[in-house]
């Protein structure tokens, strides 16, 4: 196995499926199913989940909402598909956790680290909810620092394309992918793979990032075991 101790990055999105808002349980149960083959070999998976098929800070600010608060309720949202892939892991007969970095005692752990490493090394998986629990993050930030707080071999960011093109492949069929990347090439080259304070802090840590298609059967399993999937960013 390549890996030993992964950070799985989901966005809210991933959740929605064909939908347009909310989350699909039938997307829930496969992701599940990909996981627990994961776990399955003994890899100790944490995940963040992001929020934005509920509810994101910047489109309420938009609308004329207070930033803070709808940070606020984006972090919540992540809670929300938190306490779903939860249910979906546990239906699945996979052992977890959800630990929140806002307490909400009554639903979940606070988010401890030394708690979150027992976790995962008893086998357990480790959902961290509410981002950061700062407005203006994301949860690209938040799962980069999650994974440098629990000392994870990298961070697998699911998506729905397969890994790093040139340029837009939804836009241009003639785009091409990148197998491997360096960090400094990506800035150059004005690459979208994470927002910027994400990105400089996974760079500073030298934490690899792998930008990975999530919707693809079996992808997470061979990607931890070594095959080349995706388009892996490293220093
Ligand atoms: N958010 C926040 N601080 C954090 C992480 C998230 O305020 O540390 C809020 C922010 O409003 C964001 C929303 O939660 O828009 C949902 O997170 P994100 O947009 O990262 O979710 P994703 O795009 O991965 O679905």
């Amino acid at each position: 196995m390549q890996y030993k101790r992964i950070l799985l990055k989901l966005s809210g999105e991933a959740l929605m499926g064909d939908r347009q808002y909310g989350i699909d349980p039938n997307r829930l149960k496969e992701y599940a199913k990909e996981i627990k083959d994961v776990t399955n070999k003994g890899i100790e998976v944490a995940i963040v989940i992001g929020g934005g098929n509920i509810f994101r800070g910047v489109a309420g600010a938009s609308n004329g909402m207070d930033r803070v608060q709808g940070d606020h309720m984006g972090m919540l949202a992540t809670v929300i598909n938190g306490l779903a892939l939860q249910s979906a892991l546990e239906e699945a007969d996979v052992i977890t956790r959800l630990q929140t970095a806002i307490e909400i005692k009554e639903i979940a752990e606070p988010y401890i680290k030394r708690k979150a490493i027992r976790h995962l090394e008893k086998g357990r998986v480790v959902i961290f909810g509410a981002g950061t629990g700062n407005p203006y993050f994301t949860t690209d930030t938040a799962a980069v620092l999650r994974a440098i707080e629990i000392n994870a071999d990298a961070i697998l960011k699911g998506t729905r394309v397969d890994g790093i093109y040139t340029e837009d492949p939804e836009k241009n069929a003639e785009a091409t992918k990148f197998e491997n990347i360096t960090f400094k090439d990506v800035i150059e080259k004005g690459l979208k793979v994470m927002d910027m304070t994400a990105f400089t802090l996974s760079e500073e840590n030298k934490l690899p990032i792998i930008v990975f298609d999530m919707n693809k059967k079996g992808n997470l399993f061979k990607l931890v075991s070594g095959e080349k999937i995706g388009t892996v960013v490293n220093i």
